[in-house]
């Protein structure tokens, strides 16, 4: 169901968002860039992954894994299994 407040909240945090077309709010887009980047990174360094199974791998990076972008992880893993 979507609602207008779903348009405009964070879906991870309910906080308002800088642009309505945005994903996330401000503090939760830059995480989910930095999570990118890091896969960006880990192709480069080990060849083929998917993106399914890099968030899968990223969250036994344990305390390494910034909470924000914890919480980005956990939120598209919850968001493609629903
Ligand atoms: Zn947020």
């Amino acid at each position: 169901m979507v609602t207008k407040q779903n348009r405009i909240l964070c879906p991870i945090c309910k906080k308002t968002k800088n642009k309505p077309k945005d994903m996330y709010c401000n503090k939760h887009s830059l995480a989910q860039k930095s999570l990118k980047k890091g896969y960006e990174d880990w192709l480069k360094a080990y060849g083929i992954m998917s993106w399914d199974e890099y968030i899968k791998n990223i969250l036994d990076f344990g305390d390494l894994l910034g909470i924000l972008v914890r919480e980005v992880v956990e939120y598209e893993l919850y968001f493609k299994l629903n």
